[in-house]
Protein backbone atom coordinates (compact mmCIF):
# COMPACT_ATOMS: atom_id res chain seq x y z
CA UNK A 1 0.00 0.00 0.00
CA UNK A 2 1.55 3.67 -0.96
CA UNK A 3 0.61 6.90 0.01
CA UNK A 4 -0.08 9.37 -2.77
CA UNK A 5 1.75 12.76 -2.29
CA UNK A 6 0.93 15.26 -4.64
CA UNK A 7 3.34 17.93 -4.53
CA UNK A 8 5.85 16.03 -3.60
CA UNK A 9 8.79 17.82 -5.23
CA UNK A 10 7.84 21.22 -3.65
CA UNK A 11 9.09 22.41 -0.35
CA UNK A 12 7.12 20.89 2.30
CA UNK A 13 6.22 17.59 0.18
CA UNK A 14 10.18 16.97 -0.96
CA UNK A 15 10.48 16.74 3.45
CA UNK A 16 7.82 14.84 3.88
CA UNK A 17 8.72 12.30 1.39
CA UNK A 18 11.67 11.96 3.25
CA UNK A 19 10.40 11.65 7.00
CA UNK A 20 7.88 8.87 4.69
CA UNK A 21 10.10 6.60 3.41
CA UNK A 22 11.84 6.73 6.17
CA UNK A 23 9.38 5.66 8.60
CA UNK A 24 8.87 2.76 5.65
CA UNK A 25 5.98 4.10 3.34
CA UNK A 26 5.89 3.32 0.34
CA UNK A 27 5.50 7.03 -1.63
CA UNK A 28 3.97 8.09 -5.18
CA UNK A 29 4.24 11.45 -6.19
CA UNK A 30 2.53 13.12 -8.31
CA UNK A 31 4.37 16.75 -9.53
CA UNK A 32 3.70 18.77 -12.77
CA UNK A 33 7.12 20.52 -11.70
CA UNK A 34 5.40 24.40 -11.61
CA UNK A 35 7.13 25.69 -8.91
CA UNK A 36 9.44 22.89 -8.22
CA UNK A 37 12.48 20.57 -10.01
CA UNK A 38 13.54 17.46 -11.09
CA UNK A 39 16.62 17.42 -9.23
CA UNK A 40 14.73 17.08 -6.33
CA UNK A 41 13.57 13.62 -6.42
CA UNK A 42 17.29 12.71 -6.73
CA UNK A 43 18.15 14.59 -3.31
CA UNK A 44 15.26 12.60 -2.15
CA UNK A 45 16.70 9.56 -2.89
CA UNK A 46 20.01 9.73 -1.83
CA UNK A 47 18.86 11.25 1.41
CA UNK A 48 16.35 8.55 2.32
CA UNK A 49 18.21 5.62 0.35
CA UNK A 50 14.64 5.20 -1.50
CA UNK A 51 12.87 5.99 -4.41
CA UNK A 52 10.01 6.85 -4.55
CA UNK A 53 7.70 6.35 -7.90
CA UNK A 54 7.36 9.65 -9.52
CA UNK A 55 4.58 10.95 -12.09
CA UNK A 56 5.30 14.29 -13.95
CA UNK A 57 1.41 14.87 -13.85
CA UNK A 58 -1.01 17.61 -13.86
CA UNK A 59 -3.35 16.89 -10.89
CA UNK A 60 -6.13 18.42 -12.70
CA UNK A 61 -6.12 15.99 -15.60
CA UNK A 62 -8.19 13.55 -14.57
CA UNK A 63 -7.25 11.18 -17.00
CA UNK A 64 -4.02 11.36 -16.25
CA UNK A 65 -4.54 10.65 -12.56
CA UNK A 66 -6.49 8.30 -12.99
CA UNK A 67 -3.71 5.97 -14.63
CA UNK A 68 -1.67 6.56 -10.93
CA UNK A 69 -4.39 4.89 -9.12
CA UNK A 70 -4.68 2.25 -11.56
CA UNK A 71 -1.13 1.44 -11.25
CA UNK A 72 -0.17 1.55 -7.93
CA UNK A 73 -2.44 0.43 -4.51
CA UNK A 74 -2.60 3.88 -3.12
CA UNK A 75 -4.09 3.85 0.50
CA UNK A 76 -3.37 7.21 1.43
CA UNK A 77 -3.56 10.81 -0.20
CA UNK A 78 -1.19 13.91 1.33
CA UNK A 79 -2.50 16.86 -1.03
CA UNK A 80 0.24 19.14 -0.93
CA UNK A 81 0.10 20.59 -4.55
CA UNK A 82 -0.92 23.95 -4.99
CA UNK A 83 -0.05 27.85 -6.21
CA UNK A 84 0.37 29.57 -3.04
CA UNK A 85 1.64 32.84 -3.79
CA UNK A 86 -0.80 35.40 -1.90
CA UNK A 87 0.31 38.49 -4.08
CA UNK A 88 -0.24 36.47 -7.46
CA UNK A 89 -3.52 34.58 -6.29
CA UNK A 90 -5.09 38.37 -5.91
CA UNK A 91 -4.09 39.68 -9.80
CA UNK A 92 -4.67 35.97 -11.11
CA UNK A 93 -8.28 34.25 -9.25
CA UNK A 94 -8.97 32.14 -11.70
CA UNK A 95 -5.85 30.21 -12.08
CA UNK A 96 -5.88 29.64 -8.05
CA UNK A 97 -9.27 28.44 -8.20
CA UNK A 98 -9.06 25.80 -10.96
CA UNK A 99 -5.79 25.08 -9.37
CA UNK A 100 -6.18 24.52 -5.94
CA UNK A 101 -10.12 23.68 -6.11
CA UNK A 102 -9.88 21.60 -8.98
CA UNK A 103 -7.12 19.56 -8.15
CA UNK A 104 -8.47 18.59 -5.14
CA UNK A 105 -12.39 17.50 -6.89
CA UNK A 106 -10.62 15.24 -8.98
CA UNK A 107 -8.26 13.49 -6.15
CA UNK A 108 -11.97 13.24 -4.59
CA UNK A 109 -13.57 11.73 -7.75
CA UNK A 110 -10.61 9.23 -7.72
CA UNK A 111 -10.68 8.23 -4.33
CA UNK A 112 -14.17 7.55 -4.31
CA UNK A 113 -13.71 5.34 -7.81
CA UNK A 114 -10.61 3.59 -6.43
CA UNK A 115 -11.97 3.28 -2.65
CA UNK A 116 -9.19 5.34 -0.78
CA UNK A 117 -10.51 6.62 2.49
CA UNK A 118 -7.61 8.46 4.04
CA UNK A 119 -6.77 12.23 3.44
CA UNK A 120 -4.28 14.63 4.44
CA UNK A 121 -5.12 18.54 3.31
CA UNK A 122 -2.52 21.34 3.56
CA UNK A 123 -4.16 24.54 4.90
CA UNK A 124 -2.83 27.20 6.31
CA UNK A 125 -3.33 29.63 9.44
CA UNK A 126 -4.61 32.16 7.10
CA UNK A 127 -7.86 30.56 7.24
CA UNK A 128 -8.14 32.54 10.71
CA UNK A 129 -7.87 35.87 9.04
CA UNK A 130 -7.40 38.46 11.82
CA UNK A 131 -7.38 36.60 14.96
CA UNK A 132 -9.59 38.02 17.91
CA UNK A 133 -7.69 35.39 20.42
CA UNK A 134 -3.98 34.49 20.74
CA UNK A 135 -2.87 31.61 20.80
CA UNK A 136 -5.04 30.35 18.09
CA UNK A 137 -7.07 27.42 18.70
CA UNK A 138 -8.49 25.26 16.11
CA UNK A 139 -12.44 25.91 16.87
CA UNK A 140 -11.81 29.91 15.99
CA UNK A 141 -13.39 31.53 13.54
CA UNK A 142 -12.38 31.71 10.08
CA UNK A 143 -12.01 34.04 7.38
CA UNK A 144 -9.88 34.94 4.31
CA UNK A 145 -8.73 38.00 2.79
CA UNK A 146 -7.04 36.88 -0.68
CA UNK A 147 -8.06 33.99 -3.12
CA UNK A 148 -5.35 31.82 -2.28
CA UNK A 149 -6.31 31.78 1.84
CA UNK A 150 -10.14 31.45 0.07
CA UNK A 151 -8.92 28.57 -1.81
CA UNK A 152 -7.91 26.83 1.13
CA UNK A 153 -11.01 27.74 3.18
CA UNK A 154 -13.07 26.56 0.12
CA UNK A 155 -11.45 23.17 0.11
CA UNK A 156 -11.98 23.12 4.17
CA UNK A 157 -15.49 22.99 3.82
CA UNK A 158 -16.00 20.84 0.68
CA UNK A 159 -14.26 18.24 3.42
CA UNK A 160 -16.52 19.17 6.11
CA UNK A 161 -19.41 18.43 3.64
CA UNK A 162 -17.84 15.85 2.10
CA UNK A 163 -17.01 13.94 5.39
CA UNK A 164 -20.46 14.34 6.55
CA UNK A 165 -22.02 12.82 3.74
CA UNK A 166 -19.51 9.89 3.62
CA UNK A 167 -18.20 8.26 6.95
CA UNK A 168 -15.82 6.15 5.83
CA UNK A 169 -13.80 8.92 5.33
CA UNK A 170 -11.17 9.70 7.35
CA UNK A 171 -10.00 13.21 6.80
CA UNK A 172 -6.92 15.42 8.71
CA UNK A 173 -7.11 18.92 7.94
CA UNK A 174 -3.63 20.73 9.05
CA UNK A 175 -3.36 24.21 9.27
CA UNK A 176 0.48 24.87 9.12
CA UNK A 177 2.03 28.35 10.37
CA UNK A 178 4.90 29.90 9.23
CA UNK A 179 7.41 26.72 7.68
CA UNK A 180 11.25 27.89 7.80
CA UNK A 181 14.53 25.48 7.10
CA UNK A 182 15.82 22.72 5.64
CA UNK A 183 16.40 19.32 6.12
CA UNK A 184 19.86 19.14 7.95
CA UNK A 185 22.03 18.14 5.46
CA UNK A 186 21.55 20.87 3.20
CA UNK A 187 20.58 18.96 0.37
CA UNK A 188 16.70 20.13 0.25
CA UNK A 189 15.26 23.32 1.20
CA UNK A 190 12.89 26.43 0.01
CA UNK A 191 13.96 27.51 -3.49
CA UNK A 192 11.10 29.72 -4.68
CA UNK A 193 11.23 31.17 -8.18
CA UNK A 194 11.73 35.08 -8.17
CA UNK A 195 12.31 37.41 -5.48
CA UNK A 196 10.77 35.94 -2.39
CA UNK A 197 7.32 36.75 -0.79
CA UNK A 198 8.32 34.64 2.28
CA UNK A 199 10.62 36.27 4.76
CA UNK A 200 12.96 33.38 5.49
CA UNK A 201 14.09 33.04 1.77
CA UNK A 202 14.22 36.50 1.01
CA UNK A 203 16.89 37.06 4.72
CA UNK A 204 18.86 33.96 3.05
CA UNK A 205 19.53 35.90 -0.29
CA UNK A 206 20.26 38.72 1.78
CA UNK A 207 22.83 36.85 3.07
CA UNK A 208 24.15 35.40 0.12
CA UNK A 209 24.12 38.91 -1.25
CA UNK A 210 21.37 37.97 -4.05
CA UNK A 211 19.85 40.94 -2.66
CA UNK A 212 20.85 44.23 -1.30
CA UNK A 213 18.72 44.07 2.03
CA UNK A 214 14.97 43.08 3.21
CA UNK A 215 12.37 45.49 3.64
CA UNK A 216 10.62 45.02 7.11
CA UNK A 217 6.65 45.28 6.25
CA UNK A 218 6.33 48.08 8.88
CA UNK A 219 7.49 48.46 13.09
CA UNK A 220 4.34 50.06 13.84
CA UNK A 221 2.13 46.99 14.54
CA UNK A 222 1.19 47.22 18.11
CA UNK A 223 3.97 44.57 19.06
CA UNK A 224 6.88 44.75 21.33
CA UNK A 225 8.83 45.81 19.13
CA UNK A 226 6.65 47.47 16.30
CA UNK A 227 6.89 44.47 13.92
CA UNK A 228 4.90 41.57 13.14
CA UNK A 229 4.68 38.35 14.94
CA UNK A 230 4.66 35.02 13.46
CA UNK A 231 4.76 31.13 14.86
CA UNK A 232 7.70 29.58 12.42
CA UNK A 233 8.06 26.41 12.73
CA UNK A 234 11.10 23.98 11.35
CA UNK A 235 9.90 22.43 7.81
CA UNK A 236 11.25 18.78 9.38
CA UNK A 237 9.08 19.23 12.34
CA UNK A 238 5.84 19.81 10.15
CA UNK A 239 6.80 16.74 7.81
CA UNK A 240 6.94 14.53 11.10
CA UNK A 241 3.27 16.08 11.91
CA UNK A 242 2.14 14.61 8.05
CA UNK A 243 3.38 11.19 9.30
CA UNK A 244 1.51 11.10 13.07
CA UNK A 245 -1.75 12.39 11.20
CA UNK A 246 -1.77 9.45 8.76
CA UNK A 247 -1.22 7.14 11.71
CA UNK A 248 -4.16 9.08 13.16
CA UNK A 249 -6.17 8.48 9.96
CA UNK A 250 -5.46 4.38 10.32
CA UNK A 251 -7.72 5.09 13.92
CA UNK A 252 -11.09 5.94 11.48
CA UNK A 253 -11.32 9.05 13.27
CA UNK A 254 -13.61 11.10 10.40
CA UNK A 255 -12.60 14.57 9.90
CA UNK A 256 -9.79 16.11 12.48
CA UNK A 257 -8.33 19.17 12.09
CA UNK A 258 -4.79 20.36 13.84
CA UNK A 259 -2.94 23.15 14.30
CA UNK A 260 0.52 22.58 13.03
CA UNK A 261 3.06 25.61 14.93
CA UNK A 262 5.55 25.54 17.53
CA UNK A 263 3.09 28.00 19.93
CA UNK A 264 5.93 30.48 20.25
CA UNK A 265 5.54 33.34 18.39
CA UNK A 266 8.72 35.69 16.91
CA UNK A 267 8.72 38.89 15.74
CA UNK A 268 10.43 40.10 11.89
CA UNK A 269 12.96 41.71 14.11
CA UNK A 270 13.79 38.64 16.70
CA UNK A 271 13.98 36.65 13.29
CA UNK A 272 16.71 39.05 11.66
CA UNK A 273 18.51 38.30 14.84
CA UNK A 274 18.25 35.07 15.44
CA UNK A 275 19.69 34.58 11.89
CA UNK A 276 22.67 36.64 12.31
CA UNK A 277 23.44 34.63 15.11
CA UNK A 278 23.30 31.57 13.60
CA UNK A 279 24.92 32.41 10.11
CA UNK A 280 27.48 34.74 11.18
CA UNK A 281 26.24 37.86 8.43
CA UNK A 282 24.98 41.10 9.50
CA UNK A 283 21.46 41.20 7.52
CA UNK A 284 20.45 44.82 6.45
CA UNK A 285 17.21 45.81 6.67
CA UNK A 286 14.85 49.03 5.30
CA UNK A 287 11.77 49.72 7.63
CA UNK A 288 8.82 49.99 4.84
CA UNK A 289 4.91 50.16 4.84
CA UNK A 290 3.17 47.28 6.21
CA UNK A 291 1.92 44.76 3.53
CA UNK A 292 -1.30 45.10 2.54
CA UNK A 293 -3.42 42.18 4.13
CA UNK A 294 -0.39 41.43 6.68
CA UNK A 295 -2.12 41.08 10.82
CA UNK A 296 -0.05 41.89 13.55
CA UNK A 297 0.53 38.90 14.96
CA UNK A 298 -0.36 34.81 14.84
CA UNK A 299 0.34 32.02 16.60
CA UNK A 300 -0.79 28.67 17.33
CA UNK A 301 -2.20 26.59 19.92
CA UNK A 302 -0.77 23.35 19.48
CA UNK A 303 -1.73 21.59 22.09
CA UNK A 304 -4.65 19.67 20.56
CA UNK A 305 -1.85 17.97 17.95
CA UNK A 306 0.51 16.72 20.88
CA UNK A 307 -2.82 15.71 22.66
CA UNK A 308 -3.93 13.89 19.75
CA UNK A 309 -0.96 13.04 17.58
CA UNK A 310 1.49 13.14 19.94
CA UNK A 311 2.70 15.71 17.64
CA UNK A 312 4.72 18.31 18.82
CA UNK A 313 7.89 20.63 17.36
CA UNK A 314 11.13 19.80 18.62
CA UNK A 315 13.26 22.70 16.71
CA UNK A 316 13.62 26.43 17.90
CA UNK A 317 14.06 29.29 15.99
CA UNK A 318 17.91 28.75 16.40
CA UNK A 319 17.53 25.83 14.36
CA UNK A 320 15.45 26.76 11.74
CA UNK A 321 18.04 29.65 11.12
CA UNK A 322 20.97 27.36 11.11
CA UNK A 323 19.45 24.85 8.11
CA UNK A 324 18.11 27.12 6.11
CA UNK A 325 21.41 29.19 6.05
CA UNK A 326 23.42 26.04 5.65
CA UNK A 327 20.94 24.99 2.24
CA UNK A 328 21.05 28.76 1.18
CA UNK A 329 25.20 28.85 1.94
CA UNK A 330 25.32 25.39 -0.18
CA UNK A 331 23.05 26.22 -2.50
CA UNK A 332 23.20 29.65 -3.36
CA UNK A 333 20.77 29.61 -6.74
CA UNK A 334 18.69 26.41 -4.82
CA UNK A 335 18.55 23.80 -7.38
CA UNK A 336 19.71 25.55 -10.45
CA UNK A 337 22.96 24.60 -11.23
P1 LIG B 1 5.65 24.41 -3.13
O1 LIG B 1 5.22 25.34 -4.22
O2 LIG B 1 7.10 24.30 -2.83
O3 LIG B 1 5.11 22.94 -3.44
C1 LIG B 1 3.90 22.72 -4.11
C2 LIG B 1 4.18 21.71 -5.22
O4 LIG B 1 2.96 21.43 -5.91
C3 LIG B 1 5.18 22.24 -6.26
O5 LIG B 1 6.21 21.29 -6.43
C4 LIG B 1 4.35 22.38 -7.53
O6 LIG B 1 5.10 22.12 -8.68
C5 LIG B 1 3.23 21.38 -7.30
N1 LIG B 1 1.94 21.67 -7.97
C6 LIG B 1 1.20 22.80 -7.90
N2 LIG B 1 0.08 22.65 -8.63
C7 LIG B 1 0.11 21.41 -9.16
C8 LIG B 1 -0.76 20.67 -10.01
N3 LIG B 1 -1.91 21.19 -10.47
N4 LIG B 1 -0.41 19.42 -10.34
C9 LIG B 1 0.76 18.88 -9.89
N5 LIG B 1 1.62 19.53 -9.09
C10 LIG B 1 1.29 20.78 -8.74
O7 LIG B 1 4.82 24.81 -1.84
P2 LIG B 1 5.01 24.35 -0.32
O8 LIG B 1 5.53 25.51 0.44
O9 LIG B 1 5.69 23.06 -0.25
O10 LIG B 1 3.50 24.19 0.10
C11 LIG B 1 2.85 22.93 0.09
C12 LIG B 1 1.40 23.14 0.53
O11 LIG B 1 1.38 23.74 1.82
C13 LIG B 1 0.59 24.05 -0.38
O12 LIG B 1 -0.71 23.53 -0.47
C14 LIG B 1 0.58 25.36 0.35
O13 LIG B 1 -0.55 26.14 0.03
C15 LIG B 1 0.55 24.88 1.79
N6 LIG B 1 1.08 25.86 2.75
C16 LIG B 1 2.35 26.34 2.58
C17 LIG B 1 2.85 27.28 3.47
C18 LIG B 1 4.23 27.86 3.28
O14 LIG B 1 4.51 28.93 3.85
N7 LIG B 1 5.13 27.24 2.53
C19 LIG B 1 2.07 27.72 4.56
C20 LIG B 1 0.79 27.18 4.71
C21 LIG B 1 0.30 26.25 3.80
N1 LIG C 1 7.86 40.20 6.05
C1 LIG C 1 8.73 41.29 5.93
N2 LIG C 1 9.47 41.38 4.78
C2 LIG C 1 9.38 40.48 3.76
C3 LIG C 1 8.50 39.38 3.90
C4 LIG C 1 7.75 39.29 5.05
O1 LIG C 1 8.83 42.11 6.83
O2 LIG C 1 10.06 40.65 2.73
C5 LIG C 1 7.09 40.04 7.29
C6 LIG C 1 5.58 40.01 7.12
O3 LIG C 1 5.05 41.33 7.19
C7 LIG C 1 5.14 39.11 8.28
C8 LIG C 1 6.30 38.13 8.43
O4 LIG C 1 7.42 38.76 7.82
O5 LIG C 1 5.06 39.88 9.47
C9 LIG C 1 6.06 36.77 7.76
O6 LIG C 1 5.69 37.00 6.40
P1 LIG C 1 5.62 35.81 5.35
O7 LIG C 1 5.26 36.41 4.01
O8 LIG C 1 6.86 35.00 5.42
O9 LIG C 1 4.44 34.87 5.87
P2 LIG C 1 2.90 35.22 6.16
O10 LIG C 1 2.73 35.14 7.64
O11 LIG C 1 2.58 36.55 5.59
O12 LIG C 1 2.18 34.11 5.47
Amino acid sequence: MAVLVTGGAGYIGSHTSIELLEEGYDVVIVDNLCNSDKIVLERIKELSGKTPKFYEIDITDKEKMEVVFKENEIDSIIHFAALKAVGESVSMPMEYYSNNIGSTLVLFELMKKYNVKNFVFSSSATVYGDPETLPIVEDSSLSVTNPYGRTKLIVEDMLRDICFADKSLNVAILRYFNPIGAHKSGRIGEDPNGIPNNIMPYITKVAVGQLPYLNVFGDDYDTADGTGIRDYIHVVDLANGHVKALEKLSENPGLVTYNLGTGKGYSVLQLVNAFSKASGKEIQYKITERRPGDIAACYADPTKAEKELGWKAKYGIDEMCEDSWRWQSQNPNGYKK
